[in-house]
């Protein structure tokens, strides 16, 4: 893989630790991380990965995923070159390149008088990441704006998916193709002032209900959108719920923690490994079945 990667002339490193790339902080290194310098070359990379069977993942800003410790044999591409983090606003119409940070996304908008992204202050992530998990919470996704996304499939085809063919439900959408490389997003022509509030009052709200300071990926669980009949009819739906009136609030293995302040965030702590963290989450997944008979779901993603 070292060689089709220089012989395509694709900006690389070779055994790069990924841990320090994402939000939990552990895991090992990833045999190359690459970082293509336009749509041609990241479809060359895509094209001759395919032919020779070698593995490609598409890294955003980390904030939903687990690496495992050894690490992945293969070529992480992480698409930080500016031809990947274009902003155009166009009236009310935003059109931007996978790689831009969300964050500076929703207060661009905002600052441009432009309304339908508030519901997303304060997560962390790349405008790519947060298309492919349908990042949101209490107050809305972004898949209720996306118009038009262009991607890229693992053999390098390129593509556009329109409105009428996209399906976003919660934290997940029908975008098949291994690479989202810009979206095209519909919002609406607001008081910037007002935009200004409303991006204040989600962030405090995400800030006063979630431990955004420790080292986590979020919600470690998707939250359950229906139970089996068994269940008490009393049940919370909310996974973090589950975990906490199963005891787990706070409990710990090796450097991994569920979140004393909120049971669906798990935590890296000083000298955690991919390991603990995936052995927590075994654990939770076991005790919350053996107590509820509910099969929880992870949201985050764990590689390879
Ligand atoms: C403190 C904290 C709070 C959080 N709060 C929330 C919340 O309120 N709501 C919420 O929904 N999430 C939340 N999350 C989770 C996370 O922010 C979202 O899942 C976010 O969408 C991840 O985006 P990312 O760019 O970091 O993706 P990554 O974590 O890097 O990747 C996640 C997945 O997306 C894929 N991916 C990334 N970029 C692309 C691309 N360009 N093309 C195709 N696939 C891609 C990756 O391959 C991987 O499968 C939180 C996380 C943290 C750490």
């Amino acid at each position: 893989m070292e060689k089709l990667i220089e012989q395509l002339d694709v900006p690389h490193r070779c055994q790069v630790p990924l841990g320090p790339l994402t939000w939990y902080g552990v895991g090992g290194p990833a045999r190359v991380l690459a970082r293509p310098s336009s749509v041609q070359q990241l479809s060359q990379l895509a094209a001759g990965c395919r032919e020779e069977g070698i593995p490609i993942y598409v890294l955003g800003s980390g904030a939903n995923l687990l690496v495992a410790d050894t690490g992945v044999d293969g070529i992480v591409v992480q698409l930080t070159d500016p031809a990947f983090r274009q902003l155009h606003i166009a009236g009310a119409t935003v059109t931007v390149g996978a790689g831009f940070d969300l964050a500076r996304l929703v207060i661009a908008t905002a600052r441009a008088g432009l309304g339908g992204l508030e519901a997303l202050a304060g997560i962390p992530a790349t405008v790519g990441g947060a298309i492919r998990m349908n990042a949101g919470g209490a107050y809305g996704d972004i898949g209720s704006r996306v118009q038009r996304v262009q991607v890229m499939d693992a053999a390098g085809h390129l593509y556009h998916r329109d409105r009428d063919d996209l399906v976003f439900s919660y934290r997940r959408s029908n975008i098949v193709a291994r690479f989202i490389l810009e979206a095209e997003l519909e919002l609406e022509r607001e008081d910037a002032e007002e935009l200004r509030r409303r991006v204040k009052k989600v962030f405090f709200y995400k800030k006063n209900t979630q431990p955004l300071a420790g080292r986590s990926a979020g919600c470690a669980f998707k939250n359950l959108m229906q139970l089996p009949d068994e269940a008490a009819p009393d049940t919370p739906l909310a996974a973090g719920k589950l975990i906490e009136m199963a005891g787990l609030k706070g409990h710990r293995i090796g450097g991994a923690q569920v979140s004393p302040r909120h049971a669906n965030f798990l935590l890296a702590l000083d000298g955690c490994t991919a390991a603990d963290l995936e052995a927590l989450l075994t654990h939770i997944e076991q005790t919350v079945l053996d107590r509820f008979n509910v099969r929880l779901e992870r949201e985050i993603i764990t590689w390879p």
